[in-house]
């Protein structure tokens, strides 16, 4: 019990990483620097998803769930400060003379970030797999919990997740067509899982980046001669695979005993 504690906080800010206040735009060059640490993001999760170690490792989709969490927690941690990131530097070195001082709209994107991963998905269990937020239990909440995204969102952002769970819909209907018990059949192991989401963030990246061109090709933002990797390079494949393993399954004993004690999250 007295561990389970700093476990769900961690979890709990890795849905929401560094978002506290609304920021709808996303339309000026400073804004690669939002696209950017979340196209990394969304490339190491798709990577998680694609190791057969981590996938192979897990009984379940929340043990899997969990690990990948972890790992993202891990390599999040391992980027350090805003102020390395490659984005930083090349906005502030190409649009503010190499001064950081004067870029108070970067600054502002960069510790305004707004929230990413397990904001929707898609209802499996409905023959019509909708697509609805994360939070809220009533349709009246669902409805509210939509309407702050769309707020919170900027339209092209909202539009790569969008893109993302389309694909998890699309899964579903054609499962539903095969009846009942292969919609919710299939999502219980991992392995088609992990699968469904590979395809879902790779249709979610192709739509970042090419949000990220458009912005530097409309805006000509003056960052010719770098690509988006220069922005957001690669993320490495490195995880620690046993400690991710361990995590997940933790996150599986902590849902247990909250479901055990009624509190369920
Ligand atoms: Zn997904």
């Amino acid at each position: 019990m007295t561990r389970s504690r700093p476990i769900v906080l961690v979890l709990a800010a890795l849905v929401w990483p560094a978002s506290v206040r609304a920021q709808a735009s996303c339309g000026t060059c400073e804004h690669l620097c939002m696209w950017a640490p979340l196209l990394m993001s969304a490339e190491k999760t798709k990577q998680l998803f694609s190791n057969t170690d981590l996938v192979g490792g897990v009984d379940n989709v929340l043990q899997l769930d969990g690990a990948v969490n972890s790992a993202m927690g891990d390599w999040r941690s391992s980027l350090g400060e805003v102020s390395d990131s490659p984005c930083y530097r090349i906005i502030v070195k190409e649009f503010y003379d190499d001064d950081p001082l004067a870029s108070s709209q970067l600054n502002d994107v960069v510790t305004h970030l707004p929230p990413s991963g397990n904001l929707l998905h898609v209802k499996y269990d409905d023959p019509k797999c909708p697509i609805e937020p994360a939070t809220g239990k009533t349709k009246k909440e669902k409805d509210q919990a939509m309407k702050d995204l769309k707020e919170r969102l900027c339209p092209a952002l909202l539009d790569a997740f969008m893109t993302h769970e389309k694909v998890h819909q699309a899964q579903c209907k054609a499962l539903w067509k095969k009846g009942a018990k292969a919609a919710t059949n299939a999502f219980a192991s991992p392995q088609t899982f992990a699968a469904s989401e590979v395809k879902a963030y790779e249709a979610q990246i192709k739509v970042m980046r090419e949000s990220m061109q458009k912005l530097i090709d409309r805006k000509q933002c003056q960052v010719s001669t770098h690509s988006i990797e220069d922005f957001a390079p690669p993320p490495k494949p490195d995880v620690d695979v046993q400690k991710a393993l361990k995590m997940g399954k933790a996150l599986e004993m902590i849902n247990t005993v909250n479901a055990q004690s009624g509190g369920k999250k």
